[in-house]
């Protein structure tokens, strides 16, 4: 049977809450967050102890205006309270343990109670009915299942609007083109890096993914630029969303893309977005750039009260042409923690990206080494270039290896040694890329 076509412009039912009139979503959100936060301080000591020193009462909490008054989370009060400790459920109600992937250290445990999953797979659902998913599609996804919420994450709400789901997960990449070619998928998740990888192993296979029905791609867990989706968008044939979630709010869902892939859609009936300043913890209007923090509203395994994210974005102003009322935040470019200080001055490894997707010839495969020579820091940035390039004149080479440095210069103010690799040199990841490789002694 072929793909039923989605009726045109009728958004899926459960994605009805995305449209919601501002001031009732604003009732919801209120009322949700009396109850979250009365949940919160009656089981978690963490919560009732923070709330006692700065003298608020759950009571004090009327209005989702109200959530500034609240204590914040961060990453650390999930370790110190390692496994369960911050558990509002009893651990009969809990129905599922998750732990983060761990990029920065030891892992975190997160709990959901059938409530809980049910959320879960109301947000992907409507992640995926704003990508143009319906029944009838076939989804290969390939995001790791295990503890790490993506795979499982995903599952769920891909069978509840009706897709077909093929629970492949991360890794064994010859397998996963056979089953895209053989099965006719037509949409796949994974991290934006693993997909890169697998579009060159496709390439070597002789598979030509613009042949295949694929035709939509949702990509996250690890920031990629809009360089990089164009990339990805023209060689594979497809339209590439970013999806975005964390393990302590929820896992991936917390927001996704729509149909104008501009800016992720929140879903702040259930998670309630702020924009702080990260060194005065002051909230920030809708707009400005700072730390995103989210507060749980329906959680009840493990409700989170204005936790920090470290991940820096803006709330977007203007309304989407979508239609939809719940509100964008802008594409993550980084996180607090992702940045690296060289010679003074701050660098994202994204800056780097947008300078080396510009030019042509470069593939989307790079590292960034920090080394140390007699006491100052260094920065080498290794590019893989295509074949062509590197079987050219040496001529070629230089002429594109100072042209990046040049361009990664104009961005970051400093001096980087660019080395062009041949295609297939940098280590390829499963999940979530490792882009900076830091050889510097003293940190
Ligand atoms: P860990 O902190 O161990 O990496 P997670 O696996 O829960 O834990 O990863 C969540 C983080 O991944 C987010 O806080 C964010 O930094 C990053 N991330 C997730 N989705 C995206 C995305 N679409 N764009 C950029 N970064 C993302
Ligand atoms: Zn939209």
């Amino acid at each position: 049977m072929t793909p039923s076509s989605a009726p045109a412009g009728i958004p899926h039912p459960a994605s009805k809450p995305d449209f919601m009139p501002r001031d009732e979503l604003r009732e919801l959100q209120s009322a949700r967050l009396r109850e979250v936060v009365q949940l919160a301080y009656q089981n978690v000591a963490l919560y009732r102890d923070r709330m006692d020193v700065l003298g608020v009462k759950p009571s004090d909490i009327r209005t989702i205006n109200d959530v500034v008054r609240l204590p914040m989370t961060v990453k650390t009060d999930l370790r110190d309270t390692y496994p369960f400790g911050m558990f509002a459920a009893p651990m009969a109600e809990v129905v599922r343990l998750h732990a983060s992937s761990g990029t920065t250290g030891k892992p975190i445990v997160v709990a959901y109670t059938q409530s809980d999953l049910d959320v879960w797979q109301n947000v992907i659902l409507r992640a995926l009915a704003g990508y143009g998913l319906h029944q009838g599609d076939i989804l290969q996804n390939a995001y790791g299942y295990g503890l790490f919420t993506g795979g499982l994450g995903l599952h769920y709400g891909a069978e509840a609007l009706g897709a077909t789901v093929i629970p492949i997960s991360g890794g064994n990449t010859d397998r996963q083109i056979m089953v895209m070619k053989d099965f006719g998928v037509s949409a796949i998740s994974c991290t934006p890096s693993y997909f890169l990888h697998l579009l060159d192993r496709a390439e070597e296979m002789g598979v030509d993914l613009r042949e295949l029905p694929l035709r939509t791609g949702f990509f996250g867990a690890e920031p990629w630029t809009d360089a990089m989706r164009q990339r990805i968008e023209a060689s594979a044939g497809i339209k590439a969303f970013d999806i975005y979630g964390l393990t302590e709010i929820i896992g991936p869902g917390v927001g996704a893309e729509c149909q104008y892939q501009n800016g992720l859609h929140i879903f702040e009936d259930h998670f309630y977005p702020e924009i702080i300043n990260p060194d005065t913890l002051e909230p920030l209007p809708d707009g400005r750039e700072g730390e995103l923090v989210f507060t749980t509203l329906t959680k009840r395994g493990m409700p989170m009260l204005r936790y920090r994210t470290r991940d820096i974005t803006s709330i977007m102003t203007e309304t989407c042409a979508c239609g939809r009322t719940i509100r964008r935040i802008a594409r993550i470019s980084h996180r607090s923690d992702d940045m690296f200080i060289i010679r003074g001055v701050n660098v994202f490894p994204s800056q780097i990206e947008t300078a080396l997707m510009a030019a042509e010839g470069t593939l989307p495969h790079y590292q960034i080494v920090l080394t140390r020579q007699r006491d100052l820091d260094q920065i080498e940035v290794w590019v893989e270039v295509t074949s062509d390039v590197f079987s050219d004149r040496v001529g070629a080479m230089e002429t594109l290896q100072s042209k990046l440095a040049r361009q990664i210069e104009r961005t970051i103010g400093i001096r980087a040694a660019v080395r062009l690799v041949e295609p297939h040199s940098i280590t390829r990841s499963e999940g979530k890329a490792k882009r900076v490789i830091d050889k510097r002694e003293l940190k």
